[in-house]
């Protein structure tokens, strides 16, 4: 197999796969490294912000998206103990794609995997990067096979994409973090026959934890939660021998009046998922060689469903800046150490400026509908002012796009879309 490339990108979610598609489709030989095998299911709520569609259109995946995703979600609701308070969503002012709306990881990770392949990435796939070397202009990237065939790869340009919930390979040696009472352990699990109105997206509050729900794909009902390691030991004491996720359920339904409706009539679909801790906040400044996006570049926390939003337009920045977008304002990138280290301060300083917002947003609505006495202000705030709900989610970035109209177009794809 060819092995030497104008980009290496490690990790192929929805970070991993827009820039690989917006490189190759710009005429760059991209090998792109995923350790799993698609589709597999991931934890995450699933919604896409109405600003990500006319990427996805743009990035080729759009019809097959549009097929496939569940009902437009125009109302949020904010769901704690026995109350549940329901706002408008704002819609954008794009004339086609004004709402969000939810889709199944393993279908829209797969969808975009496989468009990067269709038009000629080189997908190492479940192959896992096992050690990085060299630096900006000339990278080693050595990769593995689930069938423990080693290969190296070689390219100027190294693209960091895998997430933020492994460490790399030059990551390791950095000693473990103890764990600690406030790590946020996140579940997901997929419910069918439940009675969640379609269009609604509700986020959940409660002693330790934060979650929402939604009706993606077929129908089917995502349940997603992050709850703290000192809440899920405290619950564990009184529910040994379950798992993990079903004690997250069961308190759930205890807790939350609009759970126990939604899943009154339910069955599980898929089993419950784990995941974390989570890491939120930002990364994107670093001096070690590598480019950033998606969460590797930094995390919000999820209860306002942003991180996807985060990935494919983080992706998209850095590819203008790489490709010299002339209509983002980037300048082509050249493969040495002093052009490579300019890009990397105009594409973190540009990637700061569109999402650091959000994420001390979404850092300040998790801690107050983990903590009781924060959640109860909340509901009071909600319950006099509903609006509040729509505004929290235009500045939480559902409806403003970080590309531009013109980026858009000038990196379009040329191929058919699927
Ligand atoms: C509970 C929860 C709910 C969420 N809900 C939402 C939501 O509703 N909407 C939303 O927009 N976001 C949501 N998110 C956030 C969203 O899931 C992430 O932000 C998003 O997945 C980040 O995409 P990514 O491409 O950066 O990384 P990932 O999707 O994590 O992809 C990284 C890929 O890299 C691969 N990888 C890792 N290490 C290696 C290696 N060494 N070699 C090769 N491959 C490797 C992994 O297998 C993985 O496929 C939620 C997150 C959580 C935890």
């Amino acid at each position: 197999m060819e092995n030497k490339f104008d980009a290496i990108i490690i990790g192929a979610g929805p970070a991993g796969s827009s820039a690989a598609i917006l490189l190759a489709n710009n005429g760059w030989s991209v090998a792109l490294v995923e350790k799993q095998t698609f589709p597999r299911r991931k934890v995450c709520g699933e919604c896409i912000a109405a600003s990500n569609l006319p990427l996805l259109h743009a990035l080729g995946v759009g019809p097959a998206f549009e097929r496939s995703a569940g009902a437009a979600l125009r109302h949020v609701a904010f769901m704690k103990g026995a109350e549940t308070i329901i706002a408008r969503l704002p819609a954008t002012n794009h004339a086609e794609h004004q709402w969000g709306r939810a889709l199944g990881r393993e279908t829209l990770d797969t969808l975009l995997l496989e468009r990067a392949r269709a038009i000629g990435v080189t997908v190492f796939q479940p192959w896992s990067a096992q050690s990085i070397a060299g630096g900006p202009g000339a990278w080693r990237c050595v990769v593995k096979s689930n069938t423990q065939t080693s290969q190296p790869l070689f390219a100027p340009i190294l693209i960091d994409a895998h997430g933020s919930w492994e460490k790399l390979p030059s990551d390791r040696v950095e000693p473990r973090r103890p764990r600690l009472g406030a790590d946020l352990l996140a579940f997901k699990a997929n419910f069918v026959g439940t009675c969640l109105d379609e269009g609604v997206l509700p986020v959940l509050a409660f002693a330790g934890g934060y979650g929402g729900m939604v009706v993606a794909d077929r129908g089917v009902t995502t349940l997603a939660a992050c709850v703290r390691r000192d809440r899920l030991d405290m619950l564990r004491q009184n529910d040994l021998g379950k798992s993990a996720g079903k004690i997250v359920e069961a308190m759930l339904k205890r807790e939350c009046a609009g759970v126990r409706k939604v899943l009154a009539t339910a069955t599980i679909s898929d089993s419950w998922l784990a995941a974390g801790p989570l890491s939120p906040g930002v990364r994107v400044h670093t001096d070690d060689g590598l480019f950033r996006i998606g969460n590797a570049a930094g995390e919000a926390h999820p209860i306002i469903g942003e991180g996807m939003s985060m990935a494919l337009q983080s992706a998209w920045l850095l590819s203008a800046e790489l490709l010299g977008n002339k209509s983002a304002g980037c300048r082509q990138t050249n493969n040495d150490m002093v052009s490579q280290q300019a890009a990397r301060h105009r594409y973190a300083a540009n990637w700061h400026r569109q999402f650091a917002p959000r994420i001390r947003l979404a850092s300040a609505f998790a801690h107050a509908s983990m903590s009781q006495r924060g959640a109860n202000v909340l509901l009071i705030l909600l319950k006099t002012w509903p609006g509040l709900l729509l505004l929290g989610a235009k500045w939480g970035g559902k409806t403003r796009c970080a590309i531009s109209e013109a980026s858009i177009a000038s990196l379009a794809p040329r191929a058919e879309s699927v």
